[in-house]
């Protein structure tokens, strides 16, 4: 099929999966009214790949079929190569302001990376590598689109999860037949769910090595969305099938968030691709940093997203005459340093790229560096809390004098004309300007923004324990060590 247009994405989607949005089973995603204009939105994603102005930089030569597939699959080789995917993540990225994490790309690139450690998978048993090879020619020549679940339900993270009050909250191994493996349990937490043609689950999470119990959680796979027994129960949209004017954000890139529940669903064997091997459950954890290839679809969605809150915040500035104060100034070139700072780690990790080994497992093709992406990765949730305050600080009660079309385009207009307008805009363009800020820091989606860039990624604090502890300190203690001995060796002046 090579690359989809949205017409396609979006027929694909009316099959019998199982969404669940408050308290109803959704019948069509493409039509529902709290989920169609996401749909939407996504269809557009697809449709650029068939805009001649974009077709070429968004597509490589499948290596099976020779037809043009997504360059988000292409296992990148060369640095170039890189490049070349940047710049398809580009037009992706610009054309949703960076608004949605999840376009497809993201996770295309994260199977890719593990495509790229297929032999790990298989070294034991080689069928599982080679299940993991023939499912990303097959996602890649179908250009499906793929949500992830990693994690556990939030049920009690102080104990193991085979000793929760049901051995079936956590996804765990029911029963296995000549076609697969039976599951039950849940998932979390499953982006862009109702959108996805495909569930994708890398086993990612630690496990004891020594563990019977254990085994039974031990599994790595990829379902169709529409699998018997799956069922997706989202959270309550944001999309309250409001005027675009007064929810210009949330009406168009609410890219929903959901838990995966499995009510005794069949994995296929050719689906699997780890299988209670629990070493190497434990082993890829560390050995296959598909961060590192994925972390460039997020620079550069954050990069489209900081230009355009950028945009925003200088035109609220202009538009109501604070431009001119240097407090305002510097507040504004602190988001311009954010920005800066975000295109400097991700081009330092394209520039560092090298070949990947973890102990005697080579990785296919290159890998962007690791260390731009994990000081990016532990530093940016904390810069973004600092963006949104500098837009609340900037905008300040601007964000509540924010009435709506039905009152711009009402009775009410011309005095709304007269005490809504700004310094340099109408009073319509103003109010959709704060309109605009309000639903990126204030809404439900604005705050739901918020909580993903924290969170998408894993937890900071966690990470950052990580980080402590795989750290090669050799260099600061020589510093400081040096540094001093030399004290100690030098002569008291006057002595
Ligand atoms: C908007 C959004 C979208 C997301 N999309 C996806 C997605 O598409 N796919 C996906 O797989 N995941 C996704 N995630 C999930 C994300 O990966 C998790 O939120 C993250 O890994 C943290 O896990 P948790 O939410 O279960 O929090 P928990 O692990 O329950 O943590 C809650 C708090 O307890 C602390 N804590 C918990 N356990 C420990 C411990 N052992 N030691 C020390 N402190 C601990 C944490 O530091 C934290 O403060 C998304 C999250 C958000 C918010």
């Amino acid at each position: 099929m090579a690359v989809r247009t949205g017409a396609q994405f979006l027929k694909g989607l009316q099959d019998d999966r199982e969404v669940w949005l408050e308290g109803e089973r959704v019948e069509d995603v493409t039509t529902h009214p709290k989920l169609a204009r996401m749909a939407r939105t996504l269809a557009s994603v697809y449709d650029l790949q068939h805009d001649p102005k974009y077709h070429q930089d968004m597509v490589f030569k499948s290596p099976s079929s020779g037809e043009p597939v997504a360059l988000s699959y292409m296992i990148p080789e060369t640095q170039d190569d890189l490049l070349r995917r940047r710049r398809a993540l580009e037009i992706v990225a610009h054309d949703s302001y960076g608004m949605l994490g999840r376009t497809p790309d993201y996770v295309n690139i994260q199977l890719t990376a593990m495509r790229q450690m297929a032999s790990l998978y298989g070294r034991k048993e080689p069928k599982y590598g080679e299940n993991l090879i023939a499912y990303h020619a097959y996602v890649r020549e179908n250009d499906l689109c793929m949500t992830h679940a990693f994690g556990h339900p939030q049920v009690n993270r102080g104990v193991l999860i085979s000793e929760l009050s049901d051995p079936y909250i956590a996804l765990g191994v029911v029963d296995t037949t000549t076609e697969g493996v039976i599951v039950r349990g849940a998932k979390q937490l499953a982006t862009l769910a109702p959108f996805a043609d495909e569930l994708f689950c890398p086993l990612y999470r630690p496990l004891r090595t020594d563990s019977d119990e254990d085994k039974k959680y031990c599994l790595g796979f990829s379902i169709p969305a529409n699998s018997r027994g799956l069922k997706f129960i989202c959270r309550q949209s944001h999309d309250m099938g409001d005027s675009l004017y007064d929810y210009p954000l949330s009406g168009r890139y609410d890219e929903m968030d959901a838990l995966a529940v499995f009510d005794d669903v069949l994995i296929p064997w050719e689906r699997v691709f780890n299988f209670q091997d629990l070493e190497l459950a434990n082993e890829a954890l560390e050995a296959v940093p598909m961060w590192r290839q994925y972390m460039q679809q997020v620079a550069v969605k954050n990069i489209a997203k900081l230009e355009f809150i950028l945009g925003i915040i200088r035109g609220i500035a202009q538009g109501v005459g604070i431009d001119g104060f240097s407090h305002v100034q510097e507040k504004i070139a602190e988001i311009v340093d954010i920005l800066e700072t975000v295109r400097a780690y991700m081009r330092a990790a394209e520039a560092d790229a090298g070949p990947y080994q973890a102990q005697d497992i080579r990785g296919e093709g290159i890998w962007p560096a690791a260390e731009p992406w994990i000081a990016m990765r532990n530093w940016y949730p904390d810069a973004y809390v600092r963006i949104i305050w500098i837009v609340e600080q900037l905008a300040a009660g601007g964000l509540m004098l924010t009435p709506s079309q039905e009152d711009v385009q009402g009775p009410m207009a011309e005095t709304i004309g007269k005490f809504y307008q700004g310094a340099s805009l109408d009073a319509s363009k103003r109010i959709a300007l704060f309109r605009l800020a309000w639903d990126l820091v204030g809404t439900q989606f604005g705050s739901r923004q918020a909580l993903y860039e924290r969170f998408f990624n894993g937890d900071v604090v966690r990470l950052r324990q990580r980080r402590y502890a795989n750290y090669d300190f050799t260099a600061a203690e020589n510093a400081v060590n040096t540094f001093l001995e030399r004290d100690r060796l030098e002569k008291p002046q006057g002595a």
